[in-house]
């Protein structure tokens, strides 16, 4: 097995030993900055207080509200001189927070990033495509770093104008890109669209992340472009790309232990969950020093898969996310993630790339309805074969959330796309628009 960085080859007992004593300097690294000096020494917590992995726990949780109460310096744990580049999250479910970070922490980024990418196959001197916004999202630098670090060439696309995306992505000879799910579908379709096959182009591998998707859409994605898709993970407190990473096996994402601490904790009771099961996500930085952050709550739900990968690599891993918690909304009494509507649409050929959940009140009752394209060659079947498919689909969805939405056929591109991430449900409840 190839590996890109010695830190793959560790087993748990140096993994573990290791996560100690960056857990100790990185508690101690967090006093200096004003928000950590409150929080920990409310909580009664120093690093000589952490002699295991057993004393993580006692550490208090730093949660969005924390970071965002703490704008935009207050977590800063060095000189205000030593750092040289600022990021923010994309705000997806609600006001930004933002990160700063030293050229170390830069560094050690794209490091992490490039060893993701030398795990499924990009070398030096592949040429690789970034397909991100280049602006405070994450995964337009951070990405983009790691490719250089690897030696890659290095497009630095951006987002839109899928035209020249395409050509881009023929011209250069492109093997390797990165691309959020819902846009690589899209991008497929609108190579369709000009007449040719999207598995004609050059791309052997794709790296698909920062939006949650089913196993479904990577499949769609797989075939559609007739690449390898890799999920990547991260999140803008953390770096960014670059926290957990698929490996060839594409069978859940080695977290890199070796820079962060993982947990997984049952979102109302705060214990941790046990191996397999489902809970929220908390991460802790281990390797930066211009801001640290410990136990944060990332709110995305997922579970640690027991067993070791066949890969060899011992760094723990990640199911895919399940969802946010913030996205879960409820109807007629029932608790509904996104992703599992996701997973019943695609599970239909018939149906197509796009999709829209829209929640509203008729009469004071909550109503669901479900938009879906459906795919070109069977939108021309006659009305009988479109109802039937209409009556499927709602049965389809009843046994998987327990409430039948009402199905709405739609064209294909006749659901309006979002820029950057898709926005897969509108509320517009009383109170929740
Ligand atoms: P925002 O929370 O505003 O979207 P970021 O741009 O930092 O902020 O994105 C991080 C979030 O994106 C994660 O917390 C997670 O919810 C989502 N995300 C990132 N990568 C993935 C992935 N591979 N699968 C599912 N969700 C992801
Ligand atoms: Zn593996």
């Amino acid at each position: 097995m190839e590996y890109y960085a010695r830190e793959e080859t560790w087993d748990r007992e140096r993994i573990e030993r290791t996560q100690v004593v960056r857990l100790k300097n990185t508690l101690a690294q967090a006093l200096r900055s004003p928000f950590y000096k409150e929080h920990l020494e409310a909580a009664g917590i120093r690093p000589e207080n952490v002699a295991g992995l057993g004393d993580l726990r006692r550490i208090p949780f730093t949660t969005k509200e924390h970071l965002r109460a703490a704008y935009p310096y207050g977590l800063v744990a060095v000189p205000r001189d030593e750092l040289v580049r600022f990021h923010a999250s994309s705000g997806t479910t609600g006001p930004p927070a933002v990160v700063c970070h030293t050229q170390d922490d830069l560094d050690t980024w794209a490091d992490l990033m490039a060893r993701c990418m030398y795990m499924v196959g990009i070398r030096k001197g592949d040429v690789f495509q970034n397909i991100a916004g280049y602006g405070l999202f994450t995964g337009g630098l951070g990405i983009h770093s790691g490719a250089e670090r690897l030696g890659c060439l290095t497009i630095p696309a951006g987002t839109g104008n899928t035209r020249r995306q395409i050509k881009l992505l023929r011209d250069m000879k492109v093997k390797a890109l990165h691309i959020i799910p819902s846009y690589a579908l899209y991008l497929g379709k609108a190579v369709q669209e000009e007449g040719e096959d999207p598995r004609s182009l050059p791309p052997a591998i794709a790296l698909v992340g920062a939006e949650p998707h089913t196993e479904e859409a990577r499949g769609r994605i797989e075939d559609l472009l007739g690449l390898k898709a890799y999920n990547s993970y991260g999140l803008s407190e953390m770096n960014g790309p670059g926290v957990a990473f698929e490996c060839t096996e594409q069978n859940g994402l080695h977290v890199w232990e070796d820079a962060y601490i993982a947990e997984i904790v049952n979102p109302e009771s705060d214990e941790p969950v046990p191996d397999g099961e489902l809970g929220e996500l908390v991460m802790t930085t281990l390797s930066r020093r211009g801001m640290p952050v410990l136990r944060f709550r990332t709110r995305d739900l997922t579970r640690f898969l027991p067993g070791d990968c066949p890969c060899g690599r011992k760094h723990r891993r990640l199911d895919r996310i399940a969802g946010r918690v913030d996205d879960m909304f409820i109807v007629k009494g029932c608790n509904i993630y996104p992703m599992q509507v996701e997973q019943a649409l695609m599970s239909f050929r018939e149906v197509g790339e796009n999709y829209l959940i829209i929640l509203d009140n008729e009469d004071g009752m909550d109503r669901m309805r479900v938009q879906v394209e459906v795919r070109g060659e069977y939108f021309v079947e006659d009305m009988r074969a479109l109802t039937s498919l209409q009556r499927r689909i709602a049965s389809r969805l009843h046994d998987e959330i327990l409430v039948t939405p009402k199905v709405e056929l739609a064209q294909p591109n006749a659901i309006p796309r979002t820029e950057g991430k898709a926005k897969r449900v509108e509320d517009r409840r009383a109170g929740k628009a």
